[in-house]
């Protein structure tokens, strides 16, 4: 069994997530994590009593070994890694909800500390696409910013959502490092420097992404998900009800292939197979894991995989030796699997029981279904053919021409029931459904759901009203269980159905629906059969539809969505919802395989608030401005008071001392609320700049490719010269200079 080469009880507490592992003079690896009250510690066992104090550094009072960083605001993210190219070791980044400090450990000095008005939520360091030094790339309020070792905002882009995690990897294979994004919006995002390349919808917010090997990465979720992806496809999944606080690549059982370890809130530290997702090696922590990292921590030459808990406790894994053979787990997780394994023996022997009694009964008829049953799960709304029924059998038995047939319907909401799509199971003859099983991301709780019809309810047919809240295109894995009325034994069937990915969207239009005001225009060299084709894949639209014109009920919203397209192939989309309008421009365009796509566009009603959020930005600006100045005026009279009456104490006159020690305690408590207005006040500015970044973000999406970039970074001079007209031109036609 594998076991831990070393063991550290450090006395600090460390932030989850916060970890890393720095050589800051180029030579010993330290151990460095965010700790509570904003500092950072490093752990240097490695050159014991040679430190000097000075500066941010001062010497942890329980540790000789820890030096303790003062950040002195809240640390929200940290990484080491070379930055720059003229210093001797590793840079120390630390990101807050308002800065950014890189700094010299090893010089103990600030190398730069840069306002981030978007904050740092996750940060990464090193290449990216084809810039020629390492840059910082810190990830916030729906933007992403790259600095580089001078403190020089080298790269910024918008992305869909708060982002919580990113990493640096080569996923396209071309030898440059791409960015990888996860957010609150569920997506992980790939860029291509400022370029989109790919986007992947998951079904919680992605909280830590890491790279494996080759065009492989780990994952987690806020839901307690972990699993690998190559590149666009995941390879597999798990769900815990944990969640899965750090994870990392390590080769574990030295096959020389990484495992995706994982350092769980419960103290479980597990490593799996990057294939299967099988767990080759558990270990356990009695307190939450915060951070898994390697590193060389004895000097030796060998890397350890090193984990640590929120409560200091950190073990060293050297990776297994040859002796182990891949063993890595103990007998008693040995026994536990052999259990299992004839657990699931019995339950198949116990169902080729009930298969022979069957096949005793009724051999050839049962053959036939058998087959039938896997061809259907290939193959969807397969045609029923004619067959003898051989009857209501409580063994189980089911016709030969028993086939499942899948149907989707747009169905707008009634007075009992929401808008929704219908998905109806039925089987052509007299055998019943008697269960239904679905398996979907992100539509059910728990990603299943399963209807059972009561005993006087069954029939052949049943239908689930199914809603997808975004617009994604949803994979329906459907088992059914078929058989006789009276059956104890049922047949499973599996189909699987894709939900289109606009399939909230109804032909139905109420002539007194008010029109859209927002639009967006764009020409397409194609032809209108191609848009055709599109519409019919992407929507869920009766057979024979002909025309690219199209005007639906958007049933989430409620508003319209007109489709027009003119003989010149200028194609024109209304709709009030800015995101719909881009998610449509992505979808065609990627459809019709354009790369560059220009287009104008208005939409008055949001634009109107963007204008309005603007005007808060201003005031919530000029605010802080006015309440730091305010605050400095009474931190100069508080320190002023304390000498008065420190003086009238050394006189003795303790009346003065009272009265102004009574000052200073009324001084205090305006000190106090004016902190807690300037902490709102802030908390509001915040909000109000994700709206702005919301806003570049979706006046990009409804272009594609070099005119998309071109209107991200045209939208953000223009906010940074604070030119708000120029802002709304470029927005509108997509260019700031006609
Ligand atoms: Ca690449
Ligand atoms: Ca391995």
């Amino acid at each position: 069994m594998l076991v831990p080469i070393f063991t550290l009880k450090l006395n600090h507490k460390v932030n989850p997530r916060m970890v890393t592992m720095g050589k800051f003079d180029g030579i010993h690896p330290c151990l460095t994590a965010a700790t509570q009250a904003g500092k950072v510690f490093i752990h240097n066992p490695h050159t014991r009593g040679q430190r000097q104090v000075a500066h941010r550094l001062s010497q942890s009072a329980q540790d000789s070994d820890i030096s303790l960083l003062n950040i002195n605001q809240a640390v929200s993210c940290l990484t080491a890694g070379s930055l720059g190219p003229n210093t001797t070791g590793d840079t120390l980044l630390v990101g807050s909800q308002t800065n950014l400090l890189a700094y010299d450990v090893h010089d103990n000095a600030d190398i730069f500390y840069r306002e981030v008005t978007d904050g740092a939520n996750a940060i990464v360091l090193g290449k990216l696409g084809e810039i020629p030094y390492p840059l910082a790339i810190i990830g916030g309020n729906c933007a992403l910013q790259g600095f580089d070792y001078e403190g020089n905002d080298q790269f910024w882009t918008v992305t869909g959502d708060n982002v919580r995690s990113v990493a640096l990897f080569d996923f396209t294979g071309d030898g440059k490092n791409e960015l990888l994004v996860g957010s609150e919006d569920f997506d992980i995002r790939v860029f291509k420097e400022d370029e989109l390349v790919s986007e992947m919808s998951e079904n919680e917010t992605v909280t830590s992404l890491c790279h494996m090997h080759g065009s492989r990465f780990g994952y987690a979720l806020a839901n307690g998900t972990v699993g690998v992806y190559d590149r666009t496809a995941r390879y597999w999944r798990i769900k815990s009800k944990n969640h899965a606080m750090s994870i990392h690549a390590f080769d574990l059982n030295a096959d020389g292939v990484e495992e995706l370890i994982t350092g769980w809130s419960n103290g479980k530290i597990d490593a799996r197979s990057d294939r299967t997702g099988e767990v080759i090696f558990k270990d356990n922590f009695s307190s939450s894991v915060a951070g898994v990292v390697e590193g060389d921590y004895r000097m030796d030459g060998q890397i350890q995989l090193i984990c640590s808990s929120v409560e200091g406790e950190v073990r060293g894994y050297l990776p297994a030796s040859k002796e182990m053979k891949g063993n890595l787990m103990d007998s008693s997780a040995e026994q536990d699997l052999i259990r299992e394994l004839s657990q699931r023996k019995q339950n198949l022997l116990l169902e080729l029981r009930n298969y022979d009694e069957n096949a005793k009964v009724h051999q050839h008829t049962h053959t036939h279904t058998e087959i039938q049953r896997h061809t259907l799960t290939l193959e969807d709304n397969a045609k029923a053919t004619p067959g003898v029924s051989e009857g209501d059998s409580g063994m189980g038995v089911i016709p030969a021409n028993t086939q499942l047939q899948t149907a989707l319907a747009v169905r707008a909401a009634t007075e009992s029931q929401r808008a929704h799509i219908e998905l109806s199971i039925s089987t052509p003859n007299e055998t019943i459904i008697r269960a239904v099983l679905i398996f979907a991301e992100g539509i059910f709780e728990g990603e299943s759901h399963v209807v059972h019809p009561s005993a006087q309810n069954l029939s052949g047919c049943v239908r689930v009203p199914i809603i997808p809240p975004k617009d994604i295109p949803v994979d329906l894995h459907v088992k059914a269980f078929v058989g006789g009325k009276s059956s104890t034994q049922f047949h499973v069937f599996e189909i699987t159905r894709q939900l289109p990915r606009f399939s909230m969207y109804d032909l139905t239009v109420d002539p007194d629906a008010p029109q859209p005001t927002g639009r967006v225009t764009f020409g397409i060299n194609d032809r209108p059969q191609r848009v055709v084709m599109w519409l019919n894949q992407n929507f869920l639209l009766p057979e024979g539809i002909e025309s690219p014109d199209v005007t639906l009920t958007c049933l989430r919203g409620g508003g319209l969505l007109s489709i027009s397209m003119e003989s010149n192939g200028e194609i024109t989309l209304n709709t009030d919802d800015i995101d719909l309008a881009g998610d449509l421009v992505q979808s065609l365009t990627s459809f019709l395989a354009i790369e560059d796509l220009q287009a104008e566009a208005d939409f008055p009603s949001y634009f109107q608030e963007l204008r309005t959020t603007l005007t808060e930005v201003d005031e919530f600006h000029s605010v802080h401005q006015k309440l730091t100045a305010a605050i400095a005026d009474h931190s100069n009279h508080i320190r002023n008071m304390l000498v008065q009456a420190e003086d009238a104490r050394l006189m003795g006159d303790m009346r003065t001392m009272k009265k102004r020690y009574i000052e200073l305690y009324d001084l205090n408590r305006d000190l106090i609320n004016e902190y807690k207005i300037r902490s709102n006040n802030h908390n509001a500015l915040l909000a109000c700049l994700k709206s702005v970044n919301q806003a570049i973000q979706r006046a990009g999406r409804l272009r594609v490719g070099k005119p998309k970039n071109q209107v991200i970074s045209a939208c953000r001079d223009a906010i940074k010269n604070n030119n708000v007209n120029a802002l709304f031109k470029i927005m509108k036609a997509g260019t700031a200079s006609s």
